[in-house]
């Protein structure tokens, strides 16, 4: 099958030509011939699938007629988090060349302004991170109704993260006519009754989903001595001094511990550089250009900053411990050993992650090969000499695991973790549709302001429960010393 045959525009035509696709993606193939028909559809399928261009692809043709009025976006797309936002921001801007469309951005992490000036002259497509778009709307900034067209994307990930009720809430706010394109890559029973209650008779399009592990991937374990993050650093550097690697995503569970690693590794004259959700936007996007274009050699990741973010292949990824969800261990390794070359993966293994290591085997089937590495590594001065605060808390103050299926309240995700930098909002085309009155009022109702106050305290308190309790950073000698027998 071609893409001329999936009844696309020679204008789209011609830019999926210019973006050098050649035919199809399976999921494409399924989901663009009935979203052009402006049928519901359900997307079974994960990133890497060329997802975002089957959903992408059919909106900007639809939306290619007809105009933006002010403060009703024509299309909506949820993403759940700010740079799956981004991402599928580019790739509007590739498919839309040719066309004269408008769109913002917005997510979290950026001023309100100038996001609300683009809003102000309409919007045709509006991309968005749900707490984001929320907060807009709370403040008058939007209307809802004249959405025609609404994306979910990621969706078992907005589950994940708590976004459910957000959702709930934002389905509600639109029109009852309107196209709903949903994707997932799994379909937990949350997920089904969504769909069930909020879509129209979709058409259920699946692609199969790649084996649990590529055979292109070569797995490790290494054992470390003991819990201290100190010494998995070091097994993490001679594990990067081996031969042939090239480039690498090293992934931790705590965004805390993404800081104190991408700094020792600096320290050790690596080119390193972390990603997640407390840096500032801004930042998060120069570190993300500079690892694809390979001025950066290692990017240092929270499995929420990476997921779903389409990086070129790299070499090596490095679990500096084992993801919580046996799940994030496979998304963690596919990010090598792509497109059939040969990647390998290296989990730092300590005996308090021997449990999460029996969760991850039972899943992939198989055992990772046991590494020695020759423990060249030596701990710089400067590392030597790192002050308490850079230290790994004691066990009990470290964050807790959480559950899966945690709510929103008990865990802000990080993406949409506040950071004051400089706004962000993208326009296709600099056309400036005729302004319009205001059809809202500018101060939010009594209710909206407090709905935005408890998700504010939501945020607080979700803060509160990783602040270290106790003794926090300091642990007095005494109880240092080892029990008397
Ligand atoms: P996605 O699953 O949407 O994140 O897409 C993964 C990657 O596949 C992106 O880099 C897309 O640019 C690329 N892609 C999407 N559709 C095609 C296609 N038909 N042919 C080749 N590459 C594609």
């Amino acid at each position: 099958m071609t893409f001329e045959d999936l009844g696309l525009s020679p204008a789209l035509l011609s830019a999926i030509a210019d973006a050098g696709y050649e035919k199809p993606t399976p999921i494409q193939e399924g989901a663009i011939p009935v979203a052009l028909t402006g049928r519901d559809v359900l997307g079974i399928a994960q990133t890497g699938t060329g997802k975002t261009a089957s959903f992408t692809l059919p909106m900007i043709e639809r939306l290619s007629r007809g105009r933006a009025r002010a403060r009703m976006p024509r299309s909506l797309v949820l993403a759940p988090t700010r740079e799956l936002a981004a991402q599928v921001a580019d790739n509007v801007k590739l498919y839309a060349k040719n066309h004269k469309l408008n769109m913002a951005l917005l997510i979290g992490g950026v001023s309100f302004e100038p996001q609300k000036k683009i809003l102000d002259q309409g919007a045709d497509i509006l991309i968005a991170t749900p707490g984001r778009l929320l907060d807009h709307f709370e403040r008058g900034g939007l209307l809802l109704t004249g959405v025609e067209i609404l994306v979910i994307d990621e969706a078992d990930r907005m589950l994940d993260m708590g976004f459910i009720p957000d959702i709930e809430r934002i389905l509600k706010l639109l029109p009852p006519r309107r196209q709903t394109l949903f994707f997932s890559a799994t379909m937990p029973s949350e997920i089904k009754h969504l769909v069930d209650t909020f879509l129209r008779d979709p058409e259920r399009v699946e692609v199969a989903r790649p084996a649990q592990t590529a055979d292109t991937i070569t797995q490790y374990i290494v054992r470390v001595s003991d819990n201290q993050a100190r010494t998995k650093r070091e097994a993490l550097r001679d594990a990067i001094n081996r031969d042939g690697v090239k480039n690498g995503i090293i992934f931790c569970n705590r965004k805390r511990d993404v800081d104190i690693v991408a700094r020792s590794l600096q320290r050790h004259g690596f080119s390193a550089a972390p990603i997640h959700g407390d840096l500032d936007q801004n930042q998060r996007m120069k570190t993300l250009a500079e690892f694809k274009s390979g001025e950066l050699r290692l990017l240092v990741a929270s499995d929420v900053a990476a997921r779903g973010l389409d990086i070129p292949a790299v070499s090596h990824v490095f679990n500096v411990d084992i993801p919580r969800n046996a799940d994030d261990y496979v998304h963690r390794i596919g990010r090598t050993g792509r497109a059939g070359q040969k990647g390998e993966a290296v989990t730092l293994v300590s005996s308090e992650d021997n449990k999460a290591l029996a969760k991850v085997v039972k899943l992939i089937g198989q055992e990772p090969a046991e590494l020695k590495l020759d423990g060249k590594a030596q701990p710089a001065p400067a590392e030597a000499a790192a002050p308490a605060s850079e230290e790994p808390k004691t066990a009990s103050s470290e964050e807790k695991p959480k559950s899966r299926r945690r709510s929103r309240s008990r865990n802000k995700p990080e993406a949409e973790a506040p950071a004051a930098d400089a706004p962000k909002a993208e326009t296709v085309s600099e056309r400036a549709p005729a302004p319009e009155k205001t059809e809202r009022k500018e101060r939010p109702a009594r209710n909206e302001r407090s709905s935005r106050q408890d998700r504010k305290d939501r945020y607080d308190r979700h803060e509160r429960d990783l602040s270290p309790v106790g003794f926090g950073d300091h642990v007095p000698e005494f109880l240092l010393r080892p029990a008397l027998p």
